[in-house]
């Protein structure tokens, strides 16, 4: 659809006026239910009459995307959803804003988050819960609930996320749209005010998996300010294709849905069918945690309230305070070899068993979330929050690229069906990934 509206845009049929104005005219009017949007761009409609007065030249000249207030973009709020850096504006761009303005896209505004990335449900933002547009009584996912809300809300033309477990996928499969998180290292994290450095990724939220191969073409590769960026060779395009399912314990209803697509999209290609075995998919949870409560808690220590905003631990939320206190905790000298050390040698073996499986499959499929997702103010434990994330972490932990797309519904609420492939194959993968839409 990106690419359609570039036609519009660059024959003159459309304005990038109209279209930014279009977009923010919304936002104002309904953004008051959903919640996604925590800041507008003022000047986005300005910068939109700029761009008309350019020739069209830019790969994405007057088209229009919403930011996950966790990336910073110069003079806009980048608060991470959080009262520790409530006021705090943006004194640069990351590389991919930068990037994505110099092929002419406009930003239209932050999008609403979980804390400092913080969680899976979009419950956790200082400045309240964001909804889910396609079930407003239900969380939209998290933590990039905003960027997903906003693209399902057709508040923008794409929307960009975070992905340290899940981030993206996990609100693009209940929102009902398709998200992105690219192979570690593929796209730059300058600017990305980080959860857990040796996990995240940013990532496009799009309508379409053509969408996010428009995106991802702009914002991929390797950055100077990222010293582990680098620049993927893209590869070539097979025509057998095997597809690698593993048994996975997830709601009967899900499965049924994600099989019956599977079982369509290999009669149709001819591809391959292969159950496969993981066999460290269980320790996925545990892993990542421990990565990330270490990491998270290093991360956090500049925010003592001298250089940016408050002292965290003086105004942040439960989840935010749970991984500071827990973090500081295990990274104690003395459980350093226990915890830390411990899980990234169990990261390095999911990552090998991952390796390993792609020797014998292109790709591997599964569902994004192994549940639907809850009713909004639902009490629900830690535990079974962070088991939202079983299905996602993986790909984060063996730094690997995975794309959500929509897979139908159940009672009227969104499923996401999750394709993965192999380190630095992004691109082949959205290829794939187009024939599951
Ligand atoms: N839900 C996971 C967490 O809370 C993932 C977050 C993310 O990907 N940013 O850590």
């Amino acid at each position: 659809m990106i690419r359609e509206k570039l036609k519009q845009i660059k024959s003159g049929k459309l304005t990038a006026e109209q279209n930014i104005k279009n977009f923010i005219n919304k936002i104002k009017k309904e953004n008051g239910k959903i919640n996604a949007v925590l800041h507008i761009n003022e000047k986005a409609i300005e910068q939109a009459k700029l761009v008309d007065k350019k020739t069209k030249k830019g790969k994405l000249a007057g088209i229009g995307f919403i930011v996950k207030s966790i990336i910073n973009v110069q003079g806009l709020i980048c608060n991470c959803a959080s009262r520790t850096l409530k006021n705090y504006v943006g004194t640069y761009n990351a590389t991919v804003i930068d990037k994505l303005l110099a092929e002419d896209a406009i930003v239209l505004g932050m999008a609403n988050m979980d804390e400092f990335a913080c969680g899976s449900s979009g419950e956790n933002s200082a400045f309240g819960v964001c909804k889910n547009p396609k079930a407003l009584d239900r969380i939209p996912g998290g933590s990039s609930s905003g960027s997903a809300a906003s693209v399902a809300a057709g508040f923008c033309d794409f929307a960009l996320g975070s992905d340290t477990g899940g981030s993206i996928r996990n609100p693009a499969s209940h929102c009902g749209v398709v998200g992105m998180k690219p192979s570690y290292g593929a796209v730059s994290r300058y600017g990305l005010i980080d959860l857990s450095m040796s996990l995240d990724q940013i990532g496009p939220l799009t309508d379409c998996v053509d969408d996010c191969e428009v995106v991802y073409d702009v914002i991929k590769g390797r950055d100077e300010n990222d010293s582990i960026s680098l620049d993927y060779k893209s590869d070539k395009f097979k025509s057998k294709i095997v597809i690698g399912v593993p048994k996975i314990s997830v709601d009967k209803g899900i499965w049924e849905l994600i099989m019956k697509r599977v079982k369509e999209v290999c009669e149709k290609n001819k591809w391959g069918l292969k159950d496969i075995g993981l066999k460290y998919i269980d320790l996925g949870v545990q892993t990542y945690y421990l990565v990330n409560y270490v990491e998270f808690f290093s991360g956090t220590r500049r925010f003592d309230g001298r250089m940016y905003g408050f002292k965290i631990e003086d105004v942040c939320g439960e989840e935010v305070l749970r991984r500071i206190l827990g973090g500081s905790e295990i990274s104690k000298a003395e459980f350093a070899g226990k915890y830390y050390r411990r899980a990234l040698k169990a990261k390095k073996i999911i990552e090998n068993e991952f390796a390993k499986a792609f020797n014998k499959v292109d790709i591997i499929v599964m569902p994004t979330v192994p549940r639907l997702p809850h009713k909004i103010g639902k009490e629900i434990s830690v535990e079974d929050m962070y088991n939202y994330d079983a299905l996602t972490v993986l790909a984060n932990l063996a730094e690997i690229p995975g794309v959500s797309v929509p897979c139908g519904r159940i009672e009227g609420i969104p499923v996401g069906l999750q394709v993965l492939g192999e380190k630095g194959n992004d691109e082949m993968l959205l290829k794939l990934t187009k024939e599951f839409e």
